[in-house]
């Protein structure tokens, strides 16, 4: 493998003799190239709304400037970015969250179905006049054992992307039942698909198909990282298939050591 990166260092033994120590520093390189690379990624984020904000501020300097439907859309467009602002740093603080608890005890209660209940009457409230249609085809009894905070985090932002992702009245469905493998959750929408050289890069944090887009819906691009992290903790992994122009399913299946066995 010629992709490594080396550290030389030649120290004195004793007289005469000296010692070299090749130190194979790829993974620490690699590792700060991605801090700085998501460093980067983040004050990039914050700096466009930031710029938009400045800007609206120098102009209302002008007090004839702001008026009217020009103060309308300034202030249309300063809550837009103040809202992207805070959902990004929102998302951040689920990640670091996430991230800072490597070995979670998997040990709360978690009612999944009441879980859903909630986020079925968010996702329609959140869908509002796109008036998409849910299916929520749930076994009722199937309780698992995990962190709630997390796993709530997973299926909250898999359902929002599917109502990001989907044209109006068209349909989304989220399906959680008992498989031999364990309790599986699946989410289909009938959105743009992704094109199959995107898939696997998807949980990268910042990753995405359409920047312009992603931004207009309210993206921050962390969603999909903030589920593969707190899916990991719960020794699972999402799963994604899609068909461009069709629409596509994200899922994943909880061991089965997880499902919590009524009292
Ligand atoms: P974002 O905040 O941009 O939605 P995510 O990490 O949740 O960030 O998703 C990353 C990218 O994956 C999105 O920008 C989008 O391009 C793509 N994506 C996620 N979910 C879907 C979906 N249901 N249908 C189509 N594309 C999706």
């Amino acid at each position: 493998n010629y992709d490594r990166t080396l550290e030389l260092r030649i120290m004195r033994y004793t007289e005469g003799e000296y010692l070299m120590v090749v130190r194979d520093v790829s993974q620490l390189k690699q590792l700060e190239g991605m801090r700085s690379n998501f460093f980067a990624n983040v004050s990039h984020e914050l700096r466009t709304p930031m710029t938009v904000l400045q800007g609206y501020l120098e102009m209302s300097k002008d007090p004839e400037m702001l008026v009217g439907p020009m103060w309308d859309k300034a202030h249309g467009v300063m809550t837009e970015q103040l809202v992207r602002m805070n959902s990004l740093v929102a998302q951040l603080l689920t990640l670091s969250k996430i991230e800072a608890a490597p070995n979670i005890e998997l040990e709360e209660t978690i009612n999944v179905p009441a879980m859903l209940d909630i986020l079925e009457k968010e996702a329609i409230s959140l869908s509002g006049e796109k008036n998409q249609q849910f299916t929520f085809d749930v076994d009722k009894s199937l309780h698992v054992l995990g962190d709630a905070e997390q796993l709530r985090s997973a299926v909250s932002n898999l359902v929002y992307n599917a109502v990001k992702h989907t044209p109006d009245n068209a349909a989304i469905s989220v399906r959680w039942y008992l498989t031999a493998a364990g309790p599986r959750l699946e989410v289909t929408d009938s959105g743009d698909g992704i094109a199959p050289q995107h898939i696997h890069r998807l949980t990268e944090r910042f990753y995405r198909v359409d920047k312009a887009r992603s931004r207009e819906t309210g993206g921050s691009g962390l969603g999909l990282a903030i589920v593969k992290h707190a899916l990991s903790h719960h020794d699972s992994q999402l799963e994604i298939e899609s068909v461009l122009g069709e629409g596509s399913t994200f899922s994943f299946t909880l061991p089965r050591r997880l499902v919590k066995k009524a009292a």
